[in-house]
């Protein structure tokens, strides 16, 4: 079988399972999932203090699969009575979490269901009428179909409880404890509940839904201060690229990651420096999977020095020695400017960042100085690097 990654092997996960990873290009075990997996296939509880972005996702995910593999149902396991059940605060999460859980599925035969509010009422039940294995909801939509009967959560053997902070502050929380009540004892379950706080609020809840549950605690993604030399030109718009070209040039970059924060702009860009003359990849969501995993591969290999991506397409890359990441645009939410930033400056090396500010992207400065905790020093390009070359 195709290389997987020493660590990821060292889990002994189905086949099936490894086939998806591959696909999905995951090379190692994230942190969450490295610290989690092998507890959770033990079948014993968790709590995890993770926020998004960590994989925690597929570390659950991976664990709910592989049980269900390696115990297949029996033969009279009813419609409508899943063997898992994922409870997420809302309908975006849910079917997001649907997405990586039909990715991470597709070798087996496992039978996933969102049930969500707000669309089609009737859909969903009819799909209940069938068998299922996993369901993933959100509290209102799952508890009206437990209430008239539809689902039947007594055969529930892993549950979990995901972004339970969320779930508390958007007042689900009467309708998750009617849900778990419908579930089996916590002694005949596992259950891993998630939340990126972990307030009094949340110790109690968790005390009272899992039993001698492992705690894991990762941190979100350490503000790579450290590790990385952080600097800001300020350009116009028009200027942009070739201060991009220049930047690129002068710093020698080995290896350079560009983020920008549309699909559009990652392809046009891409399109630019292209002609311009380098060699450079592109990896963006509308990019077919196997080509991406191509296109990581050449930069990994250091075929390609050049790449440009959005940011979901990004956080799949951890590549060591990347030397530079550059922001072309500085991104909306600022937590996405820590991982971007991340992707460099790993394994205790050191990585320069280059953000490219424009007057656009000054409206997502302050953000990003919240979240960092101290100013970005933002100075004007030297001349040379904004002139043709
Ligand atoms: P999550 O924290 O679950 O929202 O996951 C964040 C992102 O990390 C998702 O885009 C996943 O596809 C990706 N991801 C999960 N596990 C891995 C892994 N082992 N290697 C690389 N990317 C991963």
């Amino acid at each position: 079988m195709a290389d997987i990654g020493e660590q990821f092997l060292n889990l002994d996960l189905p086949n099936e399972i490894n086939k998806a990873i591959f696909d999905l290009g995951y090379e190692r075990p994230t942190p969450i999932q490295q610290q989690a997996l092998p507890h959770a296939l033990n079948g014993e509880d968790i709590i995890g203090q993770a926020q998004t972005g960590t994989g925690k996702t597929a570390a659950f995910l991976i664990s709910i699969f592989t049980y269900e593999l390696e115990n297949p149902p029996t033969e009279d396991r009813k419609p409508g009575t899943p063997f898992a059940l994922i409870i997420a605060p809302t309908r975006e999460l849910v079917i997001q979490i649907k997405k990586d859980a039909d990715a991470l599925a597709i070798y087996t035969d496992i039978k996933t269901l969102a049930l969500v509010g707000g669309i089609d009422y009737e859909k969903q039940k009819n799909k209940l009428n069938r068998k299922v294995d996993l369901v993933i909801a959100t509290p209102g939509r799952l508890l009206d179909f437990s209430r008239s009967g539809t689902i039947d959560l007594s055969r529930v053997e892993i549950l979990v409880i995901d972004e339970a902070d969320r779930m508390l502050s958007m007042g689900f929380i009467p309708d998750v404890k009617s849900i778990i009540a419908k579930t089996p004892h916590r002694r005949q379950r596992q259950t891993q509940l998630f939340s990126a706080t972990y307030t009094t609020d949340i110790r109690r809840l968790a005390s009272q839904w899992t039993l001698d549950p492992i705690k894991i605690d990762i941190a979100p993604e350490k503000i790579a201060v450290e590790t990385v030399e952080q600097r800001a030109f300020l350009v116009a718009e028009d200027d942009k690229f070739q201060l991009l070209i220049n930047v690129i040039e002068h710093y020698e970059m080995s290896r350079v990651l560009i983020f920008v924060n549309r699909r559009d702009t990652a392809r046009e860009l891409h399109g630019k420096i292209t002609k311009d003359g380098f060699v450079c990849g592109l990896l963006a969501g509308d990019v077919p999977q196997r080509k991406r995993i191509r296109t990581l591969e050449k930069f990994r290999a250091g075929d390609t020095r050049i790449l440009v991506a959005t940011d979901v397409a990004g956080r799949g890359i951890h590549i060591d020695n990347i030397s530079h990441v550059i922001n072309y645009n500085l991104p909306e939410d600022p937590e996405d400017y820590v991982h971007r930033i991340g992707r460099t400056g790993r394994a205790g090396s050191e990585g320069i960042s280059i953000s490219l500010v424009c007057e656009t992207d000054a409206f997502s400065l302050p953000g990003i100085e919240e979240l960092l905790g101290n100013k970005l020093n933002c100075e004007q390009p030297p001349d040379k690097l904004l002139l043709p070359v």
